[in-house]
C-alpha cells in the first residue's frame, strides 16, 4: 500500500488515512491556502508499526521520495548546513485528542545548521533559540527525558527575564547545558544527523499512540484504541523570527454561543506551544488588526471562505513569518452543546445548510447536557476535589454515607448527596432517594456511574482524592478538610468538580421547554426547530419505560408515544412487601389465594393511574419478573435475628414476643433458605414465576383487565418475561386471552426477547406472541455471560484497557454478538408474522448508538427512561436522515 501522501494528494474525506490534521491540511492546500508544503504518513503505517514493532517495508524509501520533493520544492535540504530546511513532526489521528500525542519541531538542526539558519535568517536569536526547541522537545518525546530538567535548567538561566529576554550567547549556553542533560539521561549524543532525527521523531509519534494519557484520553471519549495516528511533516515556518512573527488560534465563530465575530489569541514572536503552555499572555485576536493589518485582513477572508467550505466551524491555528501568513490547521471545532445547537440553526438562517442536516449536527448527548440543572454560580465555594464527570447535572445536599440514611433524610424532605467508595447493587434506594452521587473509587462506567446515568442522576466517581470512612460517616478531602454526615455539599456532574457548602442550582430552560413552557430564548428556539423536525423525519417510535403514574405523565410531556416497558415488580415494594411474604409463606391454596387477593386491588389501582395517565396511548405491562426471594430479607439478617430470638427463648421458656414475630420469621427464614439459589438471575424468575406461583400471573392480568373497564380508550398491551421456549408462552397467554375474554377486554399479548434461545427461536415464538420488545439488559447479559449486577467493578476496566470493547456492551448495544441475535429474531419472527410489532426496552433504548442500530434493524419503537425520551426522538431522527 502507499504509506505517504503529499499535501496536494489528500483531501478532508481520508481522514481514516490522513488522520483530521493531514486530510484538512491536504483540504486547504487544495484550496489554494497558504499552507506549507509537507506531507502526511499515513495511520495504516502507524497500526502496521504498532502491531508489529516496526515500520513497514519500503516506508522509509517511500519517505524518501517525498522528502526530496519538498527539498526540491522549498529549494533547500534538510538540515542544509548554510540553509536549512526544517521541518515540523506532528501527530494527527482521525478523531482530534488534544494535546494527548507527540509533536517535535525544528527538526533538521544541528551544531552545522544552526549557523545556517543564522545566516539565512539574519538573526542569531532566532536561530539559537530554534535549535534549543528542538533538543528540548526531541529530548523529552523521543529520548524519554524528564521534560522538567530541561525547562529547570531554562528557568536557572533565566532568573526573572522572559524567554524573549535570552539572547543568542544565552541560548547558545542552553544548547550546551541541553545537549549535556541528553548525554547524561539518555546515554547518547543528541543526534546530529537530520534524516535520523526525522525518522526516530516518526517513530515516537508512532508510540505517543500508546501513551497512557492517550490511551484514558481514548476510554473517555469512546474512540476505538486500534485506529494508530497518522505523521504530518510539514515545512517549518516561524513565528518566532521576531517582532513581526507570531502564532494564534481562531474560531471562525464563538464555540460558547456560536455567534459569527472574530473570536482568538495572538502571540508575537512565539511558536505554537507558547500559545497553549500559557509561558506569555496572549492578545486577542483583534489586535492583530494594529499589528499587522493586511496579515489579519487574509486571516479573516480565510477564516470565512473555510466556513462557506466546510459549512460549519472551524478552529484553526496560524503562524506568521516576517508578515506573511501561513495556515497550520484547520479542523471542524469542537463546540459547547448549546452552541451546537445554535449554530445548527443560523447556519440554516444562513443558507449554509438545511434542516435535516442541522439535525444531523446535534446529538443526543449534547441534548442531554443541555436537559441537566446547572450551578449558577460557583465563585463563593471551596472546591474540594476533581473526579471523573460521570453523569451530567448539578445537585447541592447534605453529605450521606448509606443508602438507609439517604432514604431516611429524603423522606424528610432533605436534598441528600449518597458518598460512597463505591456503589453496589444494595445502593439502589439510597441512589434513587439522593439528589447525586459521589463515589471515590471507580471509573466511568462503575456502577455508580452507570445507573446515575441511567436514572440521569447527577455523578461524580472516582473522586479518589477523598478518604471516604462509612463506618465514621465523614469523608477527608486534600488540605484536611473534613465533612461529616449532615454536612452540605455540592457536585457538579459534567466537570467532576466537588464543592464545600450549597452552591446555587437552576433548572434548564431546555428541560423546562420539554416539561411544557413555550420556547424563549435563542438556545431553546433552536432546540424546538431542531426537535420538530427530527419528530417529522424519524421512523422509529419512541415510548419510555415507566412504572408510576408520575413517571409515565413526565415521559407523555417529553413526547413518549406510549410505555413500551411498566416493570410490575417495583408495585410490590414497601409496605405490600409484606403481602408478598404471605404470598410466599402460604402453605394451602386458600392462604395463597387470599394473599392474591389482597394484591389484586392495589394492582388494580396501579395500572388505572398508569391508564389515567397515559391518555388512551398504548402501555405495554410486564408481569412480575424478579426472583421472588428478592422480596424477602436477607438471609443472614434474618438468621442473625431467629437466632437471637431463640437465645431470648431459651433463657425465658414460654415467652414470645407480642405480635408473634418470631414465629413468622422462623418461617421466613425457612422460606429464603428453601428459595436460595446459586445463580438468581439465572433461576425461577420471568415467565418461571408465573408457571410455578399459581395464580399471580393470573392476578396481574385480572388486575390489568380491571383497569383498562375502568380507563375510557385504556390500551393495555400485555408482556412475558424471560421467554426462551414458545411452549412457556402458550401456557400464559392462554390463560391471560382467558381471563381478558371474560372481562371483555382486549388487550394484545407479547413477549420480552431477553433470553438467547427466544431469539433464535422467534420463528416459533413469533406464533404466539403479537409483539416482542427486545430485552437487552438480560440478552447481553446472557450472550455474553456478564452477570449485569456484578460485572462492571471485577474486570470491565481492564476489559476496556484491553480493547476486547470500547464501551461496555450494557451501555450500547455490541452489534456483532447482541446485535446479530436482534437481526435474527427481528427476520425470523416477521417471518412468521408480518406484522409483528418490534421494540426494545432495555437500558440501550436511551443510547444514541444503539438507537441507530434499532433503526437499522427495522424495530418499530425504541423505550427508555423518561428522561431520556427527547434524546431517542433527537437520535431516531438523525437515524432516518
Ligand atoms: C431487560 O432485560 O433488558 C429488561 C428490560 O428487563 P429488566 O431490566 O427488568 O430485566
Ligand atoms: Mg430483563
Amino acid at each position: 500500500p502507499k504509506y505517504v501522501y503529499d499535501f496536494t494528494e489528500g483531501n478532508k474525506d481520508l481522514k481514516d488515512l490522513l488522520g483530521g490534521k493531514g486530510a484538512n491540511l491536504a483540504e486547504m492546500t487544495n484550496l489554494g491556502l497558504p499552507v506549507p508544503p509537507g506531507f502526511t504518513i499515513t495511520a495504516e503505517a502507524c497500526r502496521h508499526y504498532l502491531r508489529h514493532g516496526g515500520t513497514p517495508d519500503g516506508l522509509e524509501e517511500e519517505i524518501g521520495e517525498h522528502l526530496a520533493v519538498l527539498e526540491a520544492r522549498m529549494g533547500k535540504r534538510l538540515g542544509q548546513a548554510d540553509d536549512p530546511l526544517l521541518v515540523s513532526v506532528r501527530s494527527g489521528a482521525k478523531f482530534s485528542m488534544p494535546g494527548m500525542m507527540e509533536t517535535v519541531l525544528d527538526i533538521g538542526l544541528n551544531d552545522d545548521s544552526v549557523l545556517g539558519l543564522a545566516k539565512q535568517s539574519g538573526n542569531d536569536r532566532f536561530a539559537w533559540d530554534s535549535y534549543r526547541r528542538l533538543i528540548q522537545m526531541f529530548g523529552k518525546t523521543v529520548l524519554g527525558i524528564d521534560g522538567e530538567l530541561f525547562e529547570d535548567a531554562m528557568d536557572e538561566l533565566k532568573g526573572e527575564r522572559y524567554d524573549t529576554d535570552l539572547d543568542a550567547p544565552d541560548l547558545q549556553r542552553v544548547v550546551e547545558t541541553f545537549k549535556g542533560i541528553v548525554r547524561e539521561r539518555a546515554g547518547r549524543d543528541f543526534p546530529a544527523d537530520p534524516r535520523e532525527q526525522m525518522d526516530l521523531a516518526v517513530r515516537a509519534v508512532f508510540d505517543s499512540w500508546n501513551a497512557p494519557r492517550a490511551i484514558l484520553y481514548r476510554r473517555q471519549e469512546r474512540i476505538p484504541a486500534d485506529l494508530g495516528t497518522a505523521v504530518n511533516i510539514v515545512a517549518m515556518v516561524f513565528g518566532n523570527m521576531g517582532p513581526d512573527s507570531g502564532t494564534g488560534v481562531a474560531f471562525t465563530r464563538d464555540p460558547g454561543s456560536g455567534r459569527q465575530g472574530v473570536y482568538g489569541d495572538y502571540l508575537r514572536n512565539a511558536q505554537g506551544e507558547d500559545v497553549v503552555a500559557g509561558i506569555r499572555n496572549t492578545v486577542p485576536l483583534q489586535e492583530l488588526e494594529t499589528i499587522n493589518p493586511g496579515a489579519y485582513r487574509e486571516l479573516l477572508d480565510i477564516m470565512a471562505t473555510l466556513e462557506r467550505h466546510y459549512r460549519d466551524l472551524c478552529d484553526i491555528e496560524f503562524t506568521i513569518e516576517r508578515g506573511k501568513l501561513w495556515m497550520l490547521q484547520t479542523r471542524v471545532g469542537k463546540r459547547t452543546a448549546a452552541a451546537a445547537f445554535c449554530m445548527a440553526t443560523q447556519l440554516v438562517d444562513e443558507g449554509l445548510i438545511d434542516m435535516d442536516e442541522a439535525v444531523t449536527r446535534v446529538t443526543g448527548d449534547q441534548l442531554a447536557q443541555l436537559m441537566f440543572p446547572r450551578f449558577a454560580a460557583t465563585a463563593g465555594n471551596r472546591r474540594l476535589t476533581t473526579g471523573m464527570n460521570a453523569s451530567p447535572g448539578a445537585a447541592a445536599g447534605r453529605a450521606v454515607f448509606s443508602s438507609e440514611r439517604a432514604v431516611e433524610l429524603a423522606t424528610r424532605g432533605e436534598a441528600v448527596i449518597l458518598v460512597r467508595r463505591e456503589t453496589n447493587p444494595d445502593d439502589l434506594a439510597g441512589m434513587i432517594a439522593a439528589h447525586g452521587v459521589l463515589t471515590s473509587r471507580g471509573g466511568k462506567t462503575s456502577h455508580a456511574a452507570v445507573v446515575a446515568r441511567g436514572m440521569g442522576k447527577t455523578c461524580v466517581c472516582g473522586a479518589e482524592e477523598l478518604e471516604v470512612d462509612p463506618h465514621a460517616r465523614r469523608f477527608t478531602a486534600p488540605g484536611g478538610v473534613v465533612v461529616d454526615e449532615g454536612d452540605v455539599i455540592s457536585i457538579d456532574g459534567g466537570t467532576g468538580a466537588v464543592y464545600l457548602g450549597e452552591v446555587p442550582v437552576t433548572a434548564s430552560p431546555v428541560a423546562k421547554y420539554f416539561e411544557g413552557e413555550p420556547a424563549g430564548d435563542e438556545l431553546v428556539r433552536a432546540v424546538d426547530r431542531i426537535m420538530r423536525h427530527a419528530d417529522s423525519a424519524r421512523r422509529l417510535a419512541v415510548r419510555a419505560n415507566a412504572d408510576t403514574p408520575e413517571d409515565a405523565d413526565r415521559a407523555r410531556r417529553f413526547g413518549a408515544q406510549g410505555i413500551g416497558l411498566c416493570r410490575t415488580e417495583h408495585m410490590f415494594l414497601g409496605e405490600r412487601r409484606r403481602l408478598v411474604e404471605d404470598l410466599i409463606l402460604a402453605t394451602t391454596p386458600e392462604a395463597r389465594q387470599a394473599a392474591l387477593d389482597a394484591l389484586e386491588p392495589l394492582q388494580t389501582g396501579d395500572f388505572t393511574g398508569i391508564f389515567t395517565a397515559m391518555r388512551g396511548l398504548p402501555v405495554t405491562i410486564r408481569l412480575i419478573d424478579p426472583p421472588l426471594h428478592e422480596f424477602l430479607p436477607d438471609l443472614t439478617d434474618l438468621a442473625v435475628k431467629v437466632a437471637l430470638a431463640g437465645d431470648r427463648a431459651g433463657d425465658r421458656p414460654g415467652v414470645r414476643t407480642e405480635d408473634g414475630a418470631d414465629e413468622r420469621d422462623r418461617r421466613l427464614l425457612d422460606a429464603v433458605k428453601r428459595l436460595h439459589e446459586q445463580n438468581p438471575m439465572l433461576g425461577l424468575r420471568g415467565v418461571r414465576l408465573g408457571l410455578t406461583i399459581p395464580g399471580l400471573f393470573a392476578m396481574q392480568v385480572r388486575a390489568i383487565a380491571a383497569a383498562a373497564r375502568r380507563v375510557e380508550g385504556a390500551r393495555a398491551e400485555i408482556m412475558m418475561p424471560l421467554v426462551g421456549a414458545v411452549q412457556e408462552l402458550e401456557i400464559v397467554r392462554d390463560e391471560a386471552e382467558r381471563i381478558l375474554a371474560e372481562a371483555g377486554v382486549a388487550a394484545a399479548i407479547g413477549t420480552m426477547i431477553e433470553v438467547p434461545r427466544a431469539a433464535l427461536t422467534a420463528g416459533q415464538i413469533a406464533e404466539a406472541a403479537e409483539f416482542f420488545s427486545f430485552g437487552t439488559n438480560d440478552l447481553t447479559q446472557m450472550t455474553w455471560g456478564f452477570s449485569r449486577d456484578d460485572v462492571e467493578s471485577a474486570f470491565f476496566g481492564a476489559y476496556l484497557d484491553l480493547g476486547v470493547f470500547g464501551v461496555s456492551p450494557f451501555e450500547s448495544i455490541d452489534r456483532e454478538g447482541v446485535g446479530r441475535l436482534m437481526r435474527t429474531a427481528v427476520e425470523e419472527g416477521r417471518r412468521t408474522r408480518p406484522g409483528l410489532k418490534l421494540g426494545i426496552c432495555g437500558e440501550h433504548g436511551g443510547d444514541p448508538d444503539s438507537v441507530h442500530f434499532c433503526h437499522e434493524i427495522g424495530l418499530d419503537y425504541v423505550s427508555c427512561s423518561p428522561f431520556r425520551i427527547p434524546v431517542a426522538r433527537l437520535e431516531a431522527g438523525r437515524a432516518a436522515l
